[in-house]
């Protein structure tokens, strides 16, 4: 096969891709040639910690909003791999709810044994991306980093699988210009240690704020306030965290309160989402959309309809992540290999606004995971990839129950796995009381 194929991030997503189409090639497929461009110097996308705020050593923005201690938010059990299991990288069952550096070693142990590090291009940041109606190719620059030297090349396709929880989304408040301490959003948030002893408002009512408020409280926060601008999280909070109105303005180190209320704080904390941000891409081909179950333009979720060699991976918001990229990816394999045929536009017109009229009707948090694993289904019928979206989804289901139980100890469930049916052993030590977040205290072999 002689066409090309650029795939744009070496996160999970671009993992996912990379895996499908060697898994295809071990099965005796042809494959086209692949390129992955990677800003970062290592993979595993936001899985790759950096301490790095702000811009890097080659003054690009960090793509990092990973912190420490950060635990994953849904049980593992929802994410595993379909192809490779938490057992088989590991060699043995472990707990569900893993902290990040374990779950980057998963990650990339798939990535390893597929052998698709020879794919990738570190350091080479993707400036320009353009299709040409005349050649009916794209054509793609990007930067190699270390020598700051441009490259122009020629792909037949284009998957663009560069996350959108990397820019932030910032909102500004009357009077924050002058509160007297630290005001940071998410993004650069790094370390809890950082305000203990702290009074800590938070700003939003997403994963976010729920994960940072506890983290912090966790780590010795004095108090944290969350603020929230269309509805309450409204969980049982554990002593120390209490939910306020949206916050109007600041008054040197006071804060005002929707309600008339005020509280004196010593840092703030946006967790105010990011947002979909791709500036190389030529207008035309450019995803608009926030952070939502079914994003515009997409024939199932990631062909582009205005020009179908073009993909995007991973753009939803988020119930499932790691198998459905796979899904995605399997699916957008199956499309460049010509084993699936598109239909006319007028039917993918179709198709995708019946998905999206869908996602508008949905209610409440159990609607939308029965929605996101019918599309996670409907991709996966199409391929050869395979996992039982029906445990993954009743786990979700008895994760939130667990949540709205008890925010401070739905980590402290076990789930059992789709893949093996295992179920998964209890972790040794209660998430609230587990301050050492690395691998070797996680999986008990110091
Ligand atoms: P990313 O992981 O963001 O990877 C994108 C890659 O593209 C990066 O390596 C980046 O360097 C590269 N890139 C970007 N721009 C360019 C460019 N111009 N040129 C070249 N390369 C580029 N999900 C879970 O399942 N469980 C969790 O517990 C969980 N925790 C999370 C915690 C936080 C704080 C955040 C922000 C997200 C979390 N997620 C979690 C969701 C997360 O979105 C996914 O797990 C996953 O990382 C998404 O993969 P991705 O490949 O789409 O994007
Ligand atoms: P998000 O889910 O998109 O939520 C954004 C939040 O910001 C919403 O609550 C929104 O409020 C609020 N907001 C936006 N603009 C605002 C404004 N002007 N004023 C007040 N509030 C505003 O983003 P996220 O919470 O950052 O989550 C991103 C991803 O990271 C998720 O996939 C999540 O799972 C992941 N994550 C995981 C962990 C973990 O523990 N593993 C931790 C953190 C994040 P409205 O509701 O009013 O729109
Ligand atoms: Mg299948």
């Amino acid at each position: 096969m002689n066409k090309r194929v650029a795939i744009i991030g070496a996160g999970p997503c671009g993992l996912s891709q990379l895996r499908a189409f060697q898994q295809a090639q071990a099965k005796g497929a042809d494959i086209p040639e692949l390129v992955c461009f990677e800003r970062q110097s290592d993979w595993g996308g936001l899985w790759h910690y950096t301490w790095r705020t702000g811009l890097d050593e080659h003054g690009e923005p960090v793509h990092c909003s990973m912190y420490r201690y950060l635990w994953t938010n849904g049980p593992k059990e929802c994410l595993e791999f379909g192809d490779y299991s938490f057992e088989e990288h590991f060699g043995k069952p472990i707990p569900s709810f893993p902290p990040y550096a374990v779950l980057n070693n998963y990650i990339l142990g798939r990535a390893e044994k597929s052998d698709v590090r020879k794919y990738v291009r570190f350091n080479t940041a993707v400036r320009d991306i353009r299709y040409s109606e005349a050649t009916g190719k794209f054509t793609v620059r990007s930067t190699d980093l270390n020598e700051q030297a441009d490259q122009e090349e020629e792909f037949d396709h284009v998957i663009v699988a560069i996350g959108h929880f990397s820019v932030p989304n910032v909102p500004s408040f009357p009077g924050i210009d002058r509160f007297p301490g630290r005001v940071l959003h998410a993004h650069d948030f790094r370390d809890a240690l950082e305000f203990k002893g702290k009074r800590l408002l938070i700003v939003g009512a997403s994963y976010s704020a729920e994960d940072i408020a506890l983290q912090n409280l966790k780590y010795g926060a004095a108090s944290v306030t969350c603020t929230y601008r269309t509805g309450a999280m409204g969980f049982k909070w554990p002593e120390g965290i209490e939910e306020l109105p949206l916050v109007t303005k600041f008054e040197g180190s006071t804060a005002h309160f929707g309600d008339g209320s005020t509280r004196e704080f010593d840092a703030v904390i946006l967790c105010t989402g990011y947002k979909h941000h791709f500036p190389f891409m030529e207008e035309s081909l450019r995803l608009r959309t926030h952070n939502r179950l079914w994003p515009p333009g997409l024939y199932k979720g990631v062909v582009w309809m205005d020009n179908t060699k073009l993909s995007y991976l991973g753009m939803q918001d988020q119930y499932y992540t790691f198998s459905m990229f796979d899904a995605q990816a399997w699916y957008v394999r199956d499309v460049i290999l010509g084993r699936i045929a598109l239909p006319s536009r007028e039917e993918m017109d179709k198709d995708a606004a019946g998905w999206q009229a869908r996602e508008e009707a949905l209610a409440d948090p159990i609607q939308d995971i029965d929605y996101q694993t019918a599309y996670c289904k409907d991709l996966s019928a199409a391929t050869d990839y395979d996992i039982d979206w029906d445990v993954q989804s009743d786990n979700f289901k008895h994760w939130e129950h667990h949540k709205e139980e008890d925010i401070a100890t739905y980590r402290d469930h076990s789930h059992p796995s789709p893949v093996t049916g295992v179920q998964a052993p209890v972790h040794h030590t209660k998430w609230w009381a587990a301050l050492d977040d690395t691998l070797e205290t996680f999986m008990d072999t110091r």
